[in-house]
């Protein structure tokens, strides 16, 4: 008999992880690897949120923190929930997790009995569904629109509602798109739930300050507020503040929820370490000037990855609005051969190919539920990614029809 849970068998490990992994263990091999794998900033993290941290364990304030996170953290949510996204939430209604992915796990996990239905966008970020499954819930994945910015339309997902719906997952800006839903296309997705009462909306909101061309943001409870009973809005430090290693989230949301995930936190990690909450509390009530200087430079890398990939043989990839990834229509490679006379029959063959050849480490669609596509990120050094985006040219050149 194994060791293992039978349930395990449903869930995978995360392809993301797998593939940065894969490409570090052939760096270590001598291979030169460029890995467009990662959704993590290269920029180190603010110096005032360092010291922070520095001030906060010099001061002794290692211990445990308080059940549901630093009052001071909190009330710092609260306050950024106001200012930014006009919304008000009472410290109560808050929860500081360990990275936005424990909120969105706390959430799965305090709320989804079995048969449960969760309603996921595909493309999705890759963990939603084995959350929902390690939960004893049921993913239904619903597919966006490619042709129009992946967009959710109202009737897909008025089609995929049932009485057992008890939550939609939105992730706006997407990863592994970056497609970015405004208030309109938010309070549409409203209108469809109006007639639902039973169904939730997860709002991951991680990516909300990854922004472009000017953009401005908006969270669904903000744009449809008589949804915000029903609504948990997640967001986290992660990608924003370039804080991926401090494992800072946070969930706003009814108390009710609130409380039950704080439960189940209680009863496993017990709390996000008590040093990168002060670093947190800096992070959100300090100077936030570094975010548009990051964001002028992602933009950049954007538009250089862009105009590389879309002169690429067989590739496509339209402009998107957020959050630093791009989700390239690879349709025009399949049924090639390489020049070792290996057929692409699907992305996967491609980012393999990719990688054996080139050392270009990027994601195929299938592990994010669309194909045939591939994920790369442009979080990387500007030369390095322009250097990657011309071998992905220089692989595709050599592609032969079958
Ligand atoms: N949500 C999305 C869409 C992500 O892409 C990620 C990280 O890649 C997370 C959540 C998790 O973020 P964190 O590092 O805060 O746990």
């Amino acid at each position: 008999m194994s060791i293992v849970a039978s349930s395990l068998a449903r869930i995978k490990a995360s392809p993301t992880r797998a593939i940065s992994a894969r490409a570090t263990e052939l760096e270590r091999a001598g291979r030169d690897i460029i890995a467009l794998a990662a959704g993590e900033p290269d920029f180190d993290t603010p110096r005032h949120i360092r010291d922070a941290a520095v001030e906060a364990m010099d001061q002794g304030k290692t211990r445990y923190a308080p059940q549901g996170g630093l009052p001071e953290l909190r009330e710092a949510i609260c306050r950024k929930f106001k200012r930014e996204n006009a919304l008000d939430y009472t410290p109560a209604q808050t929860l500081v997790t360990t990275g936005g992915k424990e909120a969105l796990y706390l959430a799965m996990m305090a709320s989804l009995d079995p048969g449960d239905e969760v309603i996921i966008p595909a493309p999705y970020w890759v963990s939603y569904p084995d959350m929902v499954l390690l939960a004893g819930g049921t993913p239904v994945f619903v597919d966006t629109n490619p042709e129009r910015g992946f967009s959710l339309t109202p009737e897909a997902l008025a089609a995929a509602i049932t009485p057992r719906t008890k939550w939609l997952i939105l992730n706006n800006p997407g990863n592994p798109t970056g497609a970015l839903i405004d208030a309109d296309g938010l309070r549409a997705i409203a209108r469809v739930l109006h007639a639902h009462p039973q169904v939730w909306v997860m709002t991951d909101d991680i990516y909300e300050h990854v922004l472009y061309d000017g953009a401005s943001y908006h969270t669904i409870a903000q744009a449809a507020p008589e949804l915000a009973g029903r609504t948990l809005t997640v967001n986290g430090l992660s990608k924003a503040y370039c804080m991926t290693g401090w494992r800072i989230g946070f969930a706003a949301g009814p108390k009710q929820l609130i409380d039950a995930m704080t439960k189940v936190q209680s009863q496993s990690t017990s709390c996000a370490s008590t040093i990168s909450q002060w670093a947190g509390v800096a992070a959100l009530d300090g100077d936030q000037s570094f975010i548009a200087k990051h964001n002028t430079i992602f933009q950049e890398r954007r538009d250089l990855a862009l105009s590389i990939l879309n002169q690429s043989n067989g590739l496509r990839c339209a402009k998107p609005g957020g959050a630093f990834y791009l989700y390239v229509d690879c349709r025009g490679v399949l049924g090639k051969l390489t020049p070792d006379g290996k057929p692409i029959g699907n992305d996967e063959d491609f980012v393999t190919h990719l990688l054996d050849r080139e050392g270009v480490a990027a994601v195929h669609g299938a592990a994010f539920g669309m194909s045939p596509f591939f994920r790369i990120s442009y979080a990387l050094a500007t030369e390095q990614l322009e250097e990657a985006c011309l071998r992905i040219q220089r692989a595709c050149g050599e592609l032969d029809r079958a």
